[in-house]
């Protein structure tokens, strides 16, 4: 009989677990996440995409651990700003700024701007300790308001407008902002595709050979 499959998030965000245990509770594997194992290195989010970030977050994650890794890495994307704040979107207003005073810079920015299009954009990526990798992706197309609304969710949520819904994910429930956002969209298309995910980790995870204790006849 298979054992179990382990997977790891590579995040110490207990809420993003949860999210993702939830997500996958259907299938037969056990989500872990890195608080869950000894103190390991940080990994340097440097690359220039939320793909690169992903992959590096996850395969690094896998290789140190030697199970199977998942990451996701996302920020939001203003054309007007030529991309900004991309993959800078946590560090936007410096390393120690919090969530307000991210969303001021951003619309301080964008003060003169009538171009408001904005969107999330999330990128999934699950490696294993070889460093193949699948990757998943999704973006949610918005606008960016001229003054923050609602208080719900976190990060941009309360300056990023959703048309379809007329209201900020600050003002949309957890719910209501996972069907329609990147990652919840992202995350569902793993979902979907689960069972051909697991088949795929277990092709690529090196097997251990049974010992050879059979007792003699
Ligand atoms: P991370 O991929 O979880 O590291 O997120 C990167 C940054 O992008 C966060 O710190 C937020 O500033 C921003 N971000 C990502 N997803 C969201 C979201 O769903 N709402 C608001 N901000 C987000």
């Amino acid at each position: 009989m298979d054992l179990p499959l382990i997977m790891v998030i590579a995040t110490r965000n207990s809420g993003k677990t949860d999210e993702i245990r939830a997500l996958l509770r259907d299938f037969p594997i056990e989500i872990r996440n890195l608080d869950d194992f000894g103190p390991i290195p940080e990994v340097v989010e440097d690359g220039t995409t939320f793909e690169e970030n992903a992959y590096k977050k996850a395969s690094f994650t896998a290789r140190v651990l030697g199970v199977p890794a998942l990451a996701d890495d996302s920020g939001l994307v203003v054309p007007a700003l030529n991309g900004a704040p991309g993959v800078h979107s946590a560090r936007y207003a410096g390393p120690d700024a919090t969530d307000a005073e991210r969303c001021a810079k951003l619309l301080k920015a964008m003060e003169k701007l009538n171009d408001r299009r904005a969107a999330f954009e999330c990128v999934i990526s699950i490696a294993v300790p070889g460093g193949a990798a699948l990757t998943y992706e999704s973006r949610c197309e918005g606008e960016i308001t001229r003054a923050p609304h609602g208080t719900n969710g976190f990060g941009y949520d309360p300056v990023f407008r959703y048309p379809p819904l007329g209201r900020t994910f600050a003002e949309l429930t957890r719910d209501e902002k996972g069907t329609v956002s990147h990652r919840g969209k992202a995350l569902n298309e793993v979902r979907k595709e689960f069972d051909k995910i697991r088949i795929w980790i277990r092709q690529q995870m090196p097997t251990i050979p049974r010992s050879g204790c059979a007792s003699a006849s």
